[in-house]
């Protein structure tokens, strides 16, 4: 007798299922999201099982905006969010860190009076922080120090930087262009309390994309804008000069899903991101914001909003972009994956009406 667990998974059946997956994504929205593909992607195997033995590859490419030194030690908040939720160390209560964390170390080096009192470094986290930068002081770059630091646990994903440069999110926070803030000291400090003017890339026209991430969109059977941050997250990795067109020239359909839920995000300040960059904040919006295939720029053939935007769906098509209305709240691993069932059927109407 078959087990209702595979019953279950059967009832997906997938039988056109995706071989090469690549998802662009920030931190905690883009783990949320990695996790959910690969339990689709297992889950897809699951039901395939016998006929294709190679499960789908998943390649996350994932934001370094954020990245920023600390304490002398490189920090890659984007890329441990996703490495720590993948891994299913990740502390879910807080939202961000490792689990069981401790802060011993970051309470003696303010005893001292270094560090951010701002940005606690947990102890656990501290070691992946001085694994990576001994790796970068050694020569090795951040795409190898990544795989040599997830390579610890199994993700079932590649995680791949978006560059290897040092570019760098700030936000304006007054009325002069040099009135800047590192991201994450607008965000972590001030609690994005201090109104954003606009979003920079530091260093991005200089900056080129990481080894493998040209191939990683160029080779994909499916390319998805994780709900992520579309400012902070999936457009300072859209900020690197190439991704863009990379996307743009791709056989694969691009599909998104609205980090936008009812007019507010779920959590975070995409909100107030948004609205510093005269985007409204809708999931129509940021469909709006991305554009469309068809247009100059633009990057979406396809858009994943919640049930709630279902009202929605005429004002996005009108752009071309096809639409879909799906629960986006991504509560569990298996409702992420139905997420992701969701967006491989719009991704099979974009090809059908090429
Ligand atoms: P960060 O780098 O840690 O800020 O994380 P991301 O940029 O990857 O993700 C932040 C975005 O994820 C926010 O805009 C949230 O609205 C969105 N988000 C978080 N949880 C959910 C969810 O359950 N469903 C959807 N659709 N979006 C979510
Ligand atoms: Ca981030």
């Amino acid at each position: 007798m078959e087990d209702a667990g595979v019953d279950a998974l059967r009832q997906h059946a997938d039988p056109a299922a995706p071989q090469r997956i690549t998802v662009l994504s920030g931190g905690v929205g883009g783990a949320k999201f990695a996790r959910g593909l690969r339990h689709y992607v297992q889950r897809v195997g699951a039901d395939r099982a016998g006929d294709t033995p190679a499960p789908a590859t998943v390649t996350c490419v994932v934001n370094t905006g954020d990245d920023m030194w600390l304490n002398g030690l490189r920090v890659c908040p984007d890329l441990d969010s996703v490495m720590y939720g993948l891994a299913g160390v990740n502390d879910r209560e807080r939202g961000w860190g490792r689990a069981g964390e401790s802060e011993r170390v970051s309470a003696e080096l303010l005893a001292y009076g270094v560090g951010a009192d701002w940005f606690t470094l947990g102890d656990l986290d501290l070691a992946t922080h001085i694994a990576r930068t001994q790796m970068l002081r050694e020569g090795t770059g951040l795409v190898e120090a990544t795989r040599v630091l997830a390579s610890r646990w199994d993700l079932g994903a590649t995680l791949l930087p978006a560059t290897e440069h040092e570019v760098e999110t700030r936000v304006q926070v007054g009325d002069h262009p040099g009135d800047t803030l590192h991201f994450e000291e607008w965000w972590v400090r001030h609690r994005a309390a201090l109104p954003a003017r606009r979003f920079l890339h530091d260093g991005a026209p200089s900056a080129v994309p990481a080894p493998g991430v040209l191939d990683a969109i160029a080779g994909a059977d499916l390319l998805i804008l994780a709900p992520s941050n579309p400012i902070v997250s999936i457009g300072a990795i859209l900020a690197i000069p190439g991704i863009r067109e990379a996307l743009r020239a791709a056989g694969a359909p691009v599909i998104g899903v609205s980090p936008i839920i009812g007019g507010a995000h779920v959590l975070g300040m995409a909100a107030q991101c948004l609205r510093a960059v005269g985007a409204e904040v809708s999931a129509a919006g940021v469909a709006e914001h991305l554009g469309s295939a068809g247009e100059p720029e633009g990057l979406l053939d396809g858009w994943l909003m919640d049930t709630t935007d279902a009202g929605s769906v005429a004002r996005v098509e009108a752009h071309g972009i096809r639409a879909a209305a799906v629960p986006l709240l991504m509560t569990t691993d298996a409702l992420t994956a139905d997420i992701v069932h969701a967006v491989h059927q719009l991704a099979a109407r974009v090809v059908a009406d090429r």
